[in-house]
């Protein structure tokens, strides 16, 4: 890890109750409503081949037309589903933009996940998430692609109000460049925020950018160090970082609310199992941020403890 950056709090940390609280009392009463998020693979192609890509370790799929996915909108909509959110994933799902033209008009929030290299349409109405997994170097070299990072980084200075996210992948190779990372980004004001995973081993792909649990708890904390820092400009919450450690982390993925709440297509529109990680993740050590987010949404205790603390840090800073 390298030293605590300098960074001078610009952006206002979280102090009042939000519209996400009053979800987490409607999750306490009503529990987690089933097929509200999920994900479609907009397309099997990439212009990347990074060697560690869950992707394209699937069984590879032919892609549904324009019309054959309107179609199944059209019976997905007549059959009652709830077109709620959708993350559109890939392959690089800007190299399809035209369907994900279509199937925003069907969800009422919509994410795109992309590999940030090529521009970004001026799509206003959706959240996007920009994968950089570590600083230049790291990022450039991993993904296979010299001058990618700062591709990256024109594309996000071309955008115009788009609400973008630095999604990063935490590994044993990358993990050294978390800091720099965090202070960088929350420098562009271009970047809204930046929420972290860790890397989800895949059957058939090599095992070395996992990290042992011992690191992997060590980081954790590490981040919630940060989140103090950083507040809201780091998007994962405390309560589902503790749940991502060693003593917890197996009795939220043995439970997994991503892969019995979600909904995830592949290219072809067939369900994908059990979440879009697809069959091959090991789900004992999962990566992922989801699941750990959505049993923070939903566990009643967990509820009850972070309002409480929130409540009251909320009071002592309209106090100070
Ligand atoms: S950019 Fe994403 S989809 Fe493309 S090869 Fe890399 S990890 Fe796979
Ligand atoms: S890989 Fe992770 S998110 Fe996917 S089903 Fe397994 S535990 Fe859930």
């Amino acid at each position: 890890m390298t030293n605590k950056p300098e960074v001078p709090l610009q952006r206002p940390y979280r102090s009042k109750f939000s519209l996400f609280d009053l979800a987490k009392i409607g999750f306490f009463f009503f529990g987690f409503p089933n097929n509200t998020f999920g994900s479609v693979d907009v397309t099997s192609d990439c212009n990347l081949r990074c060697e560690h890509c869950y992707f394209f370790e699937q069984e590879r799929v032919a892609q549904c037309s324009l019309e054959q996915w309107r179609d199944k909108f059209e019976q997905m909509k007549a059959e009652g589903f709830r077109f709620y959110q959708c993350t559109w994933v890939g392959g690089e799902p800007l190299l399809r933009p035209e369907l994900i033209e279509l199937g925003r008009q069907y969800f009422k929030f919509n994410t795109i996940t992309t590999n940030g290299s090529l521009p970004l349409p001026d799509w206003k109405d959706v959240s996007w998430c920009i994968s950089v997994d570590g600083g230049q170097a790291y990022h450039d070299r991993f993904r296979n692609q010299p001058g990618l990072y700062e591709t990256i980084k024109r594309n996000i200075r071309q955008s115009e109000g788009q609400r973008i996210t630095i999604a990063y992948c935490i590994t044993r190779q990358n993990q050294a460049d978390i800091e720099t990372s965090l202070a960088e980004w929350y420098q562009n004001p271009k970047v809204r925020n930046m929420v972290f995973s860790f890397y989800t081993p895949i059957r058939g792909l090599d095992d070395d950018l996992w990290l042992d649990w011992p690191d992997k708890d060590r980081l954790l904390d590490k981040l919630m160090e940060l989140k103090q820092q950083y507040g809201d400009f780091l998007v994962n919450t405390k309560p589902a970082l503790e749940l991502m450690k060693s003593s917890s982390a197996r009795s939220v993925t043995d439970n997994c609310l991503f892969a019995s709440t979600s909904f995830a297509f592949d290219p072809a529109g067939g369900v994908k199992k059990p979440c879009m990680l697809g069959p091959k993740a090991d789900c004992d050590r999962c990566g992922c941020i989801v699941p750990f987010f959505l049993r923070s949404l939903t566990d009643r205790k967990l509820i009850l403890k972070d309002l409480k603390q929130r409540f009251f840090s909320s009071l002592q800073r309209s106090r100070g």
